[in-house]
């Protein structure tokens, strides 16, 4: 038997090739790179091939709202980084952002009138929002708990007999380090579907699906793609929830577009060389960080005083690229200054591309939150959150340096 490739050949060579051209004049061809089939439509040779393709029976294109040539092509690709060989009936499903593959996985998980979720109430707000607003005017009850404390997790499951269990690998913007291992043997005990939002930790990080999780989502239009250029959702589910995302996506219509699908493919090729140097250059920047005098605290689960440098061992194959730190000078006013005192690092929201974004998450990802609300978080007005690039290092902290020598 052929030795399995390894996660970074994986990234360069799954999902590519598709379809060759066989042309009296050119020969045949195959392209290197999976072009963008803008077509609507697929014609076959003859009608009888469109009713077996249209009836599921055989493989094949019929409309792209379904299928389409480049999308299954980056379906492919994900597919091989997020799922081991031993996890053959697992399916991978591109949607056009994070939040429509979030609304796909927790209707998949039939998340219906007189059911309840669980999340973990340090969510990423839409998706809390989602659950609350969209799902709970369906009459689905959301319950918040700590995540990072299985043993609320338990008690939780156990009462509240949840349908779903929503949780993120790693949390924004404190970055706890979810146990997945532990909460899923919780969820398989009490009959609750497990989903986990990866988009912090990408497949190259963990994989939760081998940890036991039945749903995965990421926002693609983070680290998967990597150059804040796109916006896309993936889902990667085995039976039953995959064939209800499939048809979930074919009746919404929440489809990546071909040219959104290429561009995303492109990025991914590279998420290992991206996210080791990122997480290389967090560690950097955290310890740096972490003996700074105007810096109070740095989070960081690369750090032993991290309340997860435990579990971020046992379940993340890295420690990864985000961190974020409280100034030593107290409120929004020194947050501020320092956020726009830096030079090289770009003051905006979102996270996981190659430029160093610096944000101030009381006023971006956390705005919607009550400030006692915010408080509980640990989101406190001199939080800043850094998603690391891959810059040298050296280049970023001096731009670190400089912004806090201002205050
Ligand atoms: N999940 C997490 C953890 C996120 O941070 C985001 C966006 O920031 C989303 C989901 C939603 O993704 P998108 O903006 O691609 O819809």
């Amino acid at each position: 038997m052929d030795k399995p490739r390894r996660f970074e050949t994986r990234a360069v060579h799954s999902g590519g090739h598709r379809a060759g051209a066989k042309d009296d004049k050119d020969g045949v061809f195959y392209p290197i790179s999976t072009p963008i089939y803008a077509s609507t439509t697929f014609s076959h040779p003859n009608i009888e091939t469109t009713d077996r393709v249209l009836g599921g029976e055989e493989q094949g294109y019929s409309y792209a709202r379904y299928d389409n040539p480049t999308v299954r092509a980056l379906e492919d690709a994900l597919l091989s980084l997020e799922a081991s060989e031993a996890e053959a009936e697992v399916r991978a499903f591109a949607f056009a952002s994070g939040m429509a593959a979030t609304h796909a996985a927790l209707a998949a998980a039939e998340l219906t009138g007189g059911a309840t979720a669980l999340a973990a109430e340090q969510l990423y707000g839409s998706t809390a929002t989602l659950l609350v607003q969209v799902f709970g005017a369906n009459g689905v009850e959301t319950r918040f708990v700590d995540a990072y404390d299985l043993a609320a997790v338990e008690k939780n499951v156990a009462e509240l007999e949840p349908r779903a269990v929503v949780v993120e690998s790693i949390s924004n913007p404190l970055l706890r380090v979810a146990d997945i291992a532990g909460i899923s043997e919780i969820t398989r005990a009490g009959g609750a579907a497990l989903i986990v939002d990866n988009t912090f930790g990408t497949p190259y990080l963990q994989r939760p699906l081998e940890l036991g999780a039945d749903i995965v989502v990421h926002s693609a239009t983070k680290y998967l793609s990597g150059h804040g250029d796109l916006t896309a959702g993936v889902v990667a589910a085995g039976p039953p929830y995959a064939d209800a995302v499939e048809q979930l996506r074919k009746l919404v219509g929440g489809v990546l577009g071909p040219f959104e699908a290429w561009l995303a493919h492109r990025g991914l090729k590279t998420l290992p060389l991206r996210m080791g140097r990122q997480c290389e250059n967090a560690r950097a920047i955290a310890n740096h960080l972490a003996g700074h005098p105007k810096v109070a605290r740095v989070n960081h689960p690369s750090l032993k005083v991290h309340p997860d440098y435990e579990t971020a061992g046992r379940v993340l194959a890295d420690t990864g690229g985000l961190v974020s730190f409280e100034l030593a000078a107290e409120g929004r006013e020194a947050a501020f200054t320092f956020l726009n005192a830096l030079q090289l690092c770009v003051k905006a929201p979102s996270l996981g591309d190659i430029y160093t974004l610096a944000i101030h998450p009381a006023t971006s990802s956390h705005r919607e939150l009550s400030p006692s609300r915010r408080e509980r978080l640990g989101v406190s007005e001199n939080l800043v959150r850094l998603s690391v690039g891959i810059e040298h290092a050296e280049d970023v902290i001096s731009d670190l340096e400089q912004a806090l020598e201002r205050l």
